[in-house]
């Protein structure tokens, strides 16, 4: 099972893309579909849910969910990968809290917001935003969600208290280095047996290639 995890992850993933995609080009065309559906109670739920989710398995929906971090997967699969040391930018928590203080400013005047083509403006902002990600991923892949993604620091975050982190099993561990090298978010020190589960988005290809099956979710630890 551990061996096609990587596989499973990423053929789920593309999947719940291809329906994101489905459902954002629909909801484009038809936005009159949203009209009387409860949005707040929606908002909430989903808020809830993924928060949850979270404090279970801390970035999986980094891998498993958003479109930016699939998109990376995918251009990621026809090029060379980011090397570099563990990655560890103060910036993204400035990032962070500009992101924070903007979100509120928006709360607070959202009057105002709401007067604005929203649906223009979001479509617009998330195509160029992909671009962005894209160009940037084919040169140093998961880049943008280690450095930049305020939503991927905060939830990097949250993963250092997730209930279920990636461990390497120090008994099994014979220090090759394959699931250093491989990792997209540079976030393993192999012979150290380290995981940095704050920037590891979870795209489980390290526990697929361990030859010795050293890595998995350990829970409470
Ligand atoms: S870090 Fe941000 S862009 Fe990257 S996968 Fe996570 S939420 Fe998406
Ligand atoms: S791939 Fe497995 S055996 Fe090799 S360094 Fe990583 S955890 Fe250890
Ligand atoms: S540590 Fe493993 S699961 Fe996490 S990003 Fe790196 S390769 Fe993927």
């Amino acid at each position: 099972m551990k061996n096609i995890a990587h596989k499973l992850r990423l053929s789920t993933s593309i999947i719940i893309f291809l329906l994101t995609v489905v459902s954002v080009i629909y909801l484009f065309l038809n936005p009159s579909f949203v009209v009387g559906l409860p949005l707040k109670k929606i908002a909430i739920n989903v808020v809830l849910s993924m928060l949850i989710f979270f404090i279970l398995f801390g970035r999986l929906g980094c891998s498993l969910v958003c479109p930016f971090g699939i998109l990376q997967d995918i251009v990621t699969l026809f090029s060379d990968r980011m090397n570099e040391k563990r990655p560890n930018w103060i910036g993204k928590y400035i990032i962070l809290a500009i992101s924070v203080l903007l979100f509120a400013a928006a709360v607070v005047k959202y009057k105002a917001i709401l007067s604005l083509n929203l649906p223009l403006i979001l479509g617009v902002s998330a195509g160029v935003l992909f671009v962005i990600v894209g160009i940037l991923s084919a040169f140093k892949d998961r880049l943008f969600c280690t450095h930049i993604c305020p939503c991927g620091t905060f939830v990097g975050l949250i993963s250092n208290i997730s209930l279920f982190k990636l461990r390497i099993d120090k008994e099994k561990c014979m220090c090759c280095g394959i699931c250093e090298r491989g990792c997209p978010s540079c976030s393993v020190e192999a012979c150290e047996e380290d995981i940095d589960n704050e920037t590891c988005v979870k795209c489980l290809k390290c526990m697929s290639n361990c030859p010795k099956e050293a890595i998995g979710f350990k829970f409470l630890d």
